[in-house]
């Protein structure tokens, strides 16, 4: 026998369970169920290809409950585990940021909703120590014939040696706790307990969950009456505790939400009920059934785990193919879970013949299709309940934006785009209700990208647009760097950011005249401009008077082309070769600062102390923008020498 120690993050994950407040304990049951029924998953696949693995009996879970001992045993005759397995899978979890997400468990305190959060981490297994002294696991891999015997107290350590197991498979043996309803522990022994636990959480296990019942019979007579003289019999039977229905081939109205929230946390190893619920059969050439659901919230590590996440379930004709069938759905469409039941699919299929699929290509056209149009429904009918979809899943939705994959949908994808906007408090507005709120004459859909939306609505840059009454749109995500500068169209518009290019916000005559005054100040002010652009010559490549200021002294500008210094950013933190452009600073010329400074330039464009004052003015832009100053220990000595010379 060997002995080892439970992964330091599994021992604080246990003590978490184990002293949580959380009443629901009877879950752990279905977390093995779900286990068991995982396990048959797996050797049927693999049986597919290797049809020695076939078992002689049929794929079963089987529920064992001994009052006397108050043990209860969940067995199955899936794929196993060998002694390795065991080990690794039943003592560490695999998986990085798990102290991160311990810590952050402890801070929050309130016990009450830690197994939630635990739940999305997928401790299922560990979870009956909720409710269990002792937990014996008796396994056997499928093709082997050694099996391993794993023992622990959830103390903080486990043993396993070698065993006997007659056939292929695992028995979790759960040492139960004494009965305490208060603390949400049944008596897990009881016949009815168990029928009430399975109907609820696992009634659509594809696999039977059988149970053996005992049944006090007398015999009688043809009128029902006992026969005279009869003595009660006990008699054992096997029974089924589940339906085995797949939820997927039933229709939407026969099944009730209660049932669709079980089998979702039963794919997706969530502990809250989805949002949506998408239930559509696919007609035509390629049959096929869709039961989809969107997550209330995203996974806290779907972006570290692309590879374990649970996604959308593949099934030929009710056979189980795979887990997370990227094929089947976009990456921006990731977070969507669900179960798609082909019926003209070959039960061989593989990973390579999905890629070229033309019938998955169909079916994935398909699914996006049902996905959007729900989410366009949920817009339509539920705002609220919208914005706070939109707040989880929008950033990965408008990666959809760019790229070529998703060409047709584009105009679908801006339908339903939410974006926080200069026109109202702090909601948010769709394009439609922005494009109804356009001004007359106005051709483009205003932006403004950055880092947060306070600092985007502080930038100097939507001065003029605020005085004119034009609308802005704040797009705050880093995605929105990527999709904007796609060159797409929303009804007809072209998306302009406030930030580049030229803007001029005069129509007709009034923009020949203010553009024409304009250039006659920069002649008239040919000093100023050019001893800037001489001492700035490193960082800007023109200094220009300005269209879109009101009450800054001067902002920076991209031209139309260039990418936007947050972009810039973007792409070298994503290890990309990207040139350091130039920008444009403009200058207010109707603000005090910008008319002395004009004024000294013109007495003596060489005096030192122009210098500063065009430094300070340069650092002042880039933070009125909330970028970051290239030299702050020098801005700061400018300050302070600024201030010395006004206070003596
Ligand atoms: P999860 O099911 O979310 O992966 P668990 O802690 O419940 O997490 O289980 C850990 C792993 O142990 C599973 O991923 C599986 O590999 C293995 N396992 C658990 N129960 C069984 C079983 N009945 N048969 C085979 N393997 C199992």
């Amino acid at each position: 026998m060997q002995k080892y120690e439970f992964q330091a993050e599994v021992k604080q994950l246990l003590d978490l369970m184990i002293h949580s407040l959380y009443s629901h304990k009877d879950i752990f049951l279905r977390e093995l169920i779900s286990n068991a029924s995982d396990a048959l998953d797996r050797l049927r696949f693999e049986s597919l290809t290797r049809p020695e693995l076939k078992p002689e009996g049929e794929l079963q879970i089987r529920l064992d409950p001994d009052p006397t001992q108050r043990t209860l045993t969940v067995h199955d005759n899936g794929i196993g585990m060998t002694r390795e397995e065991m080990v690794q899978n039943l003592g560490t979890i695999a998986r990085s940021g798990t102290q991160e997400f311990i810590q952050f468990l402890k801070e929050r305190k309130d016990t009450g909703s830690a197994p939630e959060l635990i739940g999305q981490f997928g401790v299922g297994f560990y979870s009956s120590f909720m409710v269990a002294d002792r937990i014996v696991v008796l396994s056997r891999k499928a093709g082997e014939s050694q099996a391993t015997r794993w023992q622990s107290l959830g103390d903080g350590a486990f043993t396993v040696e070698e065993a006997e197991r007659e056939e292929p498979g695992t028995s979790v043996k759960v040492y139960l706790k004494h009965v305490d309803e208060e603390d949400g522990i049944q008596d897990y022994t009881k016949e009815w307990v168990l029928r009430e636990i399975v109907k609820k959480y696992s009634d659509f296990v594809a696999y039977p969950i059988r149970l053996k019942v005992e049944r006090k019979e007398i015999e009688r007579d043809a009128d029902g009456k006992p026969k005279a003289g009869a003595e009660e019999k006990t008699t054992v039977r096997e029974e089924t505790l589940n339906s085995m229905k797949a939820l997927w081939t039933r229709p939407r109205k026969e099944v009730s939400e209660e049932e669709y929230h079980e089998f979702y946390k039963h794919i997706s190893h969530d502990w809250q009920n989805p949002l949506e619920i998408v239930a559509a059969r696919m007609e035509g050439q390629f049959e096929a059934n869709a039961l989809l659901f969107i997550p209330s919230h995203l996974p806290w590590d779907f972006f570290a785990h692309s590879e374990k996440r649970h996604g959308i379930q593949l099934y030929v004709k009710r056979v189980f193919i795979m887990d997370n069938c990227r094929e089947l759905i976009p990456d921006y469409l990731q977070f969507v879970r669900g179960v798609v039941d082909s019926e003209a699919l070959s039960l061989n299929v593989s990973r390579e013949i999905l890629q070229q699929d033309r019938q998955i290509r169909a079916i994935r056209t398909f699914l996006v299709k049902k996905v959007l149009d729900a989410f366009r429904t949920m817009l339509e009918s539920d705002r609220a309940r919208y914005a706070g979809f939109w707040k989880e899943f929008g950033a990965l939705i408008k990666q959809g934006l760019y790229g070529r994959e998703e060409k047709d949908r584009k105009e679908t994808l801006l339908g339903i785009l939410l974006a926080a906007s200069s026109a109202d408090g702090q909601g948010e507005t769709t394009l439609r209700e922005y494009v109804q709120r356009m001004k007359p004459g106005q051709d483009a859909i205003y932006f403004m990208t950055g880092p947060s939306r306070e600092v985007v609505e502080r930038s100097p840059h939507l001065e003029a647009f605020r005085q004119k009454g034009l609308e802005v749109l704040y797009l705050t995500d880093p995605v929105d760097e990527l999709w904007t500068t796609a060159g797409l169209e929303f009804d007809g518009h072209k998306f302009q950011s406030v930030g580049k290019g030229e803007v001029d916000l005069e129509k007709g005559d009034d923009q020949k005249k203010s553009e024409q005054e304009r250039k006659e100040k920069e002649k008239s002010c040919k000093a100023l401009l050019e001893g800037m652009q001489k001492i700035l010559s490193e960082e800007v490549q023109e200094v220009r008077f300005s269209a879109r200021l009101v009450s800054s002294p001067a902002c920076l500008v991209s031209r139309d082309q260039d990418f936007s210094p947050q972009l810039d950013e973007l792409m070298r933190r994503m290890g990309q070769k990207v040139e350091r452009k130039k920008r444009i600073l403009e200058l207010n010329p109707d603000h005090a600062i910008i008319v002395k400074l004009g004024q000294s330039f013109e007495k003596n464009p060489e005096a030192p102390e122009l210098k500063d004052h065009a430094r300070l003015l340069y650092g002042q832009a880039l933070l009125a923008e909330g970028s970051p100053l290239p030299d702050g220990p020098e801005y700061g000595r400018l300050i302070a020498e600024m201030m010395t010379r006004i206070l003596s």
